[in-house]
């Protein structure tokens, strides 16, 4: 019986895991199946590389099997196990820089250590969180002997020959009496299909079987049966050439608890510096959840097949928030913390990487694709509009996958579309925004764009008012919106504006009387063509449609609705008779009816229906 001291480190680690590391002990089995499946990769692999295990038989299987009266629990691998030597070196030793740096600079205080310590594999010696005591039976493949590691977790193991039938590990671990929940199969069962079900080895565990009496006044019995209590399918990891389109979306139906089919999947392996690979799926609906601030994300974070977490928002941006799937990275220590994810450059750099990766494969989809690009973007065009305000980098790939309606296309067309159609010299893309296409359709503003056959943007989703003002830009074009566009380009144009602003001084000073208040200002434009009057907004104030959504949300940014410019058409025959009559009995009811035929066009209600309806009574009967 060899007798041996636990590294320094170990001890502390040990104290940690037994004094206060981790709130959910439950792990420590994932820990335990994760390294039982690491062996039985390292085994696949040296079997199919080194002629050393050219014998080994790889038959991979984890089996967990548990015994009430002993409160023991056990689970055993045919991976490629451990010598006597190994067993010092790995269950005796801390052998990662990185945890050992760590471990020397403890800081004492529990609290702070135990979440520090999320950022290391430790693996194995979770055991200790639930076990009184730890038995290790392993025999190396291609070896004979095989030998029991055993340790109370306190100071010292021991190392002793032992017997194992064939290559493999066996890890026995006695419960601690306030542990025995772990001895029930559905609470195992329970913890294995949260953590290890992808992983792609088979679990077995006995699971007991309720069995009626066979005759009267015999007794119900028990049968116990080995049963596989995982899937074992890592489909992420397999080659894209070894699955079919129906291998995809059984899986999506899994992940994604969504009994529809995806509109697409994306599977991509990166491999050099960063290892990962990752699997997302577009659902062919919106989730109910979508828009709300504690939507469920929808991206499971893997590390080598081990399932970390399912609700990690930020695993990617929240604009991609629609997407289902998997991220499987080989480069993340398997404890990683919440609060390490968060912070953690090589997931920055996934996140990063992975972003790319959808966007252009979106892209691709709306060139091979129209109906299902269609489809994606009627659900989730809104979500991805968000990406423009919160993804600076990325801005001009969303800007391609957008959808835009336009004065002269009634079906949406991208970006590079609207750009071709511009004139040579023309930088400016011009849009408007509002919440209803046929108002911004028939708007006054945009008159003077159908007269000169200038296509304008038609932009009516309620996000647009926010988003597209800042966007700005897209390669060596500007966006403009219609109200600050200056068309006139010629200087006669400009000469017959400043003209008519004089000449209809007078005017725009009475309309200016009699509306008071209720506007900003009263101006001559030449942007109307067949409208006599119109509406715009101040620069510097916020748009109607703003406006109104805020008061819908319940901010009402001081009470009152941005008070508007009135643009009067001096080419309009009612302005130039207006002009020219100075009729002082209807200039009232005229100046009100002005207005609120351009608050009309613009799609907005009136303040003062009654109001309205008598001034244009008054008005008809006089000119019958
Ligand atoms: P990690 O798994 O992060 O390396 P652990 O403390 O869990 O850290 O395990 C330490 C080492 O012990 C492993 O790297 C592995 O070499 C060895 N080991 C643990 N469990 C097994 C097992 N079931 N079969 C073979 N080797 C094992």
């Amino acid at each position: 019986m060899a007798k041996h001291q636990f590294q320094t480190e170990i001890n502390q680690l040990l104290k940690l895991m037994i004094h206060s590391l981790y709130s959910n002990k439950e792990i420590f089995l994932r820990e335990l199946v994760s390294n039982a499946s690491d062996a039985l990769d390292k085994l696949n692999h040296v079997t199919l590389t080194d002629p050393a295990y050219k014998e080994v038989v790889f038959a991979p299987r984890i089996d967990i099997t548990f015994d009430k009266k002993k409160k023991t629990l056990t689970i055993a691998d045919s991976g490629i196990g451990m010598n006597q030597e190994d067993l010092v070196e790995h269950l005796g030793t801390i052998a990662k820089s990185g945890t050992k740096a760590f471990l020397e600079n403890l800081s004492g205080d529990a609290k702070k250590d135990s979440k520090l310590i999320g950022q290391f594999g430790v693996g194995f010696y979770a055991s200790f969180m639930v076990a009184k005591k730890v038995e290790v039976i392993s025999k190396k493949a291609a070896t004979d002997e095989a030998y029991m590691w055993s340790s109370a977790g306190e100071g010292d193991y021991e190392i002793t020959p032992a017997k194992r039938d064939s290559h493999g590990t066996t890890i026995t671990l006695y419960l601690k009496k306030e542990e025995e929940e772990f001895l029930e199969s559905y609470k195992l069962e329970r913890i294995i299909e949260k953590y290890s079900n992808h992983i792609p080895f088979p679990i077995y565990m006995e699971k007991e079987h309720y069995k009626a009496a066979e005759k009267e006044g015999d007794e119900p019995t028990t049968e116990v049966k080995i049963e596989q209590v995982n899937k074992a399918s890592a489909l992420w990891t397999l080659s894209k050439n070894d699955l079919k389109d129906e291998d995809y979306k059984d899986f999506y139906k899994s992940i994604a608890h969504d009994s529809s089919e995806p509109i697409t999947w994306m599977h991509h392996k990166a491999e050099g510096s960063l290892e990962y690979t990752t699997l997302f799926y577009v659902p062919s609906r919106a989730p109910m959840d979508l828009y709300r601030v504690d939507y469920t994300p929808g991206v499971k974070l893997y590390i080598n097949r081990v399932f970390i977490t399912d609700d990690d928002k930020e695993l990617l941006p929240t604009y991609l928030r629609f997407l289902k799937g998997v991220i499987d990275s080989a480069d993340l220590p398997l404890n990683v913390s919440r609060e390490i994810l968060q912070n953690n450059a090589i997931l920055e750099k996934i996140k990063k990487n992975s972003v790319k990766k959808v966007l252009s494969e979106l892209a691709k989809l709306a060139k091979k694709d129209a109906e299902k690009y269609a489809q994606f973007y009627k659900e989730f065009g809104r979500v991805l509009k968000e990406g423009l305000y919160n993804d600076f980098e990325n801005r001009e790939k969303i800007i391609e996958l957008l959808q835009f309606k336009t004065l002269n296309h009634t079906d949406a067309v991208d970006i590079e579309s609207v750009t071709k159609a511009l004139e040579a010299d023309k930088k400016e893309i011009y849009y408007i925004t509002g919440t209803d296409e046929q108002v911004l359709r028939n708007s006054p503003i945009l008159e003077q764009f159908k007269a000169k056959n200038i296509d304008v943007l038609i932009m009516s989703d309620e996000i647009d008012t926010i988003v597209f003002p800042m966007v700005t830009s897209y390669k060596e074009y500007t966006f403009v919106h219609v109200n600050e566009a200056k068309l006139d380009s010629s200087d006669e144009e400009q000469k017959a504006q400043e003209e008519s602003q004089k000449a209809y001084e007078s005017i725009l000073k009475e309309l200016g009387n009699v509306l008071g208040d209720s506007v900003k200002a009263v101006k001559t434009t030449s942007r109307l063509k067949e409208s006599p009057a119109c509406v715009v907004e101040d620069k510097d104030d916020p748009s109607y449609t703003m406006y109104k959504m805020m008061k819908q949300m319940g901010q009402g940014m001081g009470g009152e609705a941005p008070k508007p410019i009135l643009e009067i058409n001096p080419n309009h025959p009612l302005i130039q008779k207006l002009h020219d009559s100075r009729d002082q009995n209807s200039i009232e009811d005229i100046a009100h009816l002005l207005l609120d035929q351009a608050f009309l066009a613009d799609g907005r209600e009136l303040a003062n229906p009654a109001a309205f309806i008598a001034r244009l009574n008054r008005v008809m009967t006089k000119a019958l």
